[in-house]
């Protein structure tokens, strides 16, 4: 429920709906805005009686929430997010940001050789699995705790922030200790005990799409992860299941503006899971930058033909430079 006050309402009048919103058992979040104060009321599991509320001074209307989200909309957070790593800056108005670096985490040359050449190519953070959440039991599951530590030599070596993929809550604390990131796989979006768990980390959390979610799941994931304390979330659209076979995924690209419309969060794109095909990563991450994507993730690896992951949607380290030149030229058309 969100109470819209009267432009004119007093402090004291504002101070007085809070302690009525208290009063029944629930938080008021006090919402100020250039116009006027609304007041965000959390903590309901279902319609909330306003008969208390509606008639008190100042009000001006109340507005029931339906849909599955609240905290991650513009209603109760009318300022963009903007997620800090270092001295990165992840959100609405900064420089768009570029995640690059092999599906998996295989070996310490091949991260540490993918490290250097992706940050000299100008990439900002560096992106490994260590957990990998793979569609059957008998492929290349990572190198776990090894690959992170792995992970955290090439940090050392390269000075990029590392982002990798967290699959199981009992693994929480391991990872946060090594990731500057935990990244959220499409297959894991609506795992709600994990998504909780990451709501009481102090690390920021890359949220990809499921390959099956709507948008608005898509939102009720974060707002997961939101509602539990942790509001460092980016979203990341991966592509979605569509009838089409001839792309690995359908990249959903509508979801950048329709996100931006709905949500403070940032929101980023991974061309190279939505299309399994290298050809396919630089027009699409192009693309995602000019549809003001915040971001883009991309997988590259140093021998492509022999990763043990997404080899043919890894980008060589040549294919990675020429689209580095080409996304410098459109992040200058665009004012970056
Ligand atoms: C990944 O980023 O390596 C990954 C597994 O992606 P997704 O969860 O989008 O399939
Ligand atoms: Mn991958």
């Amino acid at each position: 429920m969100l109470i819209v006050m009267h432009r004119k309402a007093s402090s004291k009048q504002v101070n007085a709906i809070i302690a009525a919103v208290a009063q029944m058992g629930l938080t008021a979040q006090p919402i100020p805005g250039s116009e006027r104060t609304a007041i965000g009321v959390l903590g309901n599991k279902g319609y909330v009686d306003d008969a208390n509320i509606r008639y008190l001074p100042g009000v001006k209307e109340v507005i029931h929430v339906t849909k599955p989200y609240k905290v991650v909309s513009w209603d109760f957070h009318p300022r963009p997010t903007i997620i800090k790593v270092g001295s990165i800056e992840i959100g609405e108005g900064k420089k768009p940001v570029v995640i690059a670096g092999p599906c998996a985490v295989e070996s310490e040359e091949q991260i540490i050789r993918t490290a250097l050449h992706v940050k000299k190519m100008g990439a900002n953070l560096l992106r490994g699995g260590a957990f990998k959440p793979r569609t059957g039991p008998h492929t290349f599951q990572g190198l776990k705790k090894e690959g992170l530590k792995l992970l955290a030599l090439a940090k050392e070596m390269s000075g990029l922030p590392i982002v990798t993929e967290i699959i199981s809550q009992q693994n929480v604390n391991l990872v946060e200790q090594y990731a500057d990131i935990l990244q959220v796989g499409a297959r894991n979006m609506q795992n709600f005990e994990l998504l909780k768990e990451l709501g009481h980390i102090r690390k920021p959390v890359i949220l990809k799409r499921g390959m099956s979610a709507t948008i608005e799941e898509f939102l009720a994931a974060a707002e997961y992860i939101y509602s539990e304390g942790n509001h460092a979330v980016i979203l990341c659209e991966r592509g979605i299941r569509t009838f089409e076979t001839t792309t690995r995924n359908s990249l959903d690209l509508s979801v950048v503006p329709i996100i931006k419309e709905l949500s403070h969060l940032p929101i980023i794109v991974d061309p190279s899971h939505a299309t399994g095909k290298r050809t396919l990563v630089p027009p699409m991450a192009k693309a995602a930058l000019v549809a003001g994507a915040h971001g883009i993730m991309v997988e590259v690896h140093p021998e492509p033909d022999k990763a043990l992951s997404d080899g043919a949607q890894s980008l060589t380290f040549g294919e990675f430079e020429k689209m580095m030149g080409e996304i410098g030229r459109i992040l200058t058309f665009l004012g970056y």
